[in-house]
């Protein structure tokens, strides 16, 4: 089932998620829900208050390229309860965007490598040091349950003039809120 986005300035999107005690039905409908609202919106990750719910889970699809250089879907990955630790010194700048606040596009930076450990539907623990495009998305999304939108990252004087834009998206998903 397709579920419906939460925009900016949808307060759920500021709030902290809860923690997931127990993997239920209901969560396993949602994961799978969400990834299939990810796929038909194009989105590289989705997080669950972005669809209304404020618990501590995201999905992502990697995307892979085969031999001819073709792009692959990659499998779809359920991350349940992250914990993110050891953020790299180094950093990068990419361009990011966010199917929360659409048309907006931001170079952020983020740093390089991040350690992350979470669960999985089984409700197995998995952990390990991710890098570059993959971190940089699970740092996005795990923002997300944070309360941090991707904005939030730039300096004062960049987010003073996307401000603008930010009030266009505010008026025009205004109506979409629940
Ligand atoms: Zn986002």
């Amino acid at each position: 089932m397709i579920l419906k986005l939460c925009y900016y300035n949808n307060p759920i999107l500021r709030k902290k998620a809860e923690k997931i005690t127990e993997i239920t039905a209901e969560i396993k409908q949602l994961a799978e829900d969400m990834i299939e609202t990810m796929d038909v919106s194009n989105g590289v990750g989705l997080a669950a208050p972005q669809v209304g719910k404020s618990i501590a889970m995201f999905v992502m699809r990697e995307d892979n390229y085969d031999e001819k250089g073709e792009l692959v879907l990659g499998d779809a990955k359920v991350f349940i309860n992250p914990k993110l630790s050891n953020p790299s010194k180094t950093t990068n700048f990419l361009n990011e965007g966010c199917l929360s606040l659409p048309g907006l596009h931001l170079e952020i930076e983020r740093p390089d490598t991040v350690h992350i450990e979470a669960q999985g539907l089984d409700g197995k623990l998995f952990k390990g040091e991710v890098k570059d495009y993959f971190a940089r998305v699970i740092m996005h999304e795990n923002d997300h349950l944070n309360g941090v939108l991707f904005f939030d990252r730039l300096s004062k004087k960049e987010k003073n003039e996307i401000l603008p834009i930010l009030k266009k998206i505010k008026e025009k998903y205004a109506k979409l809120l629940d």
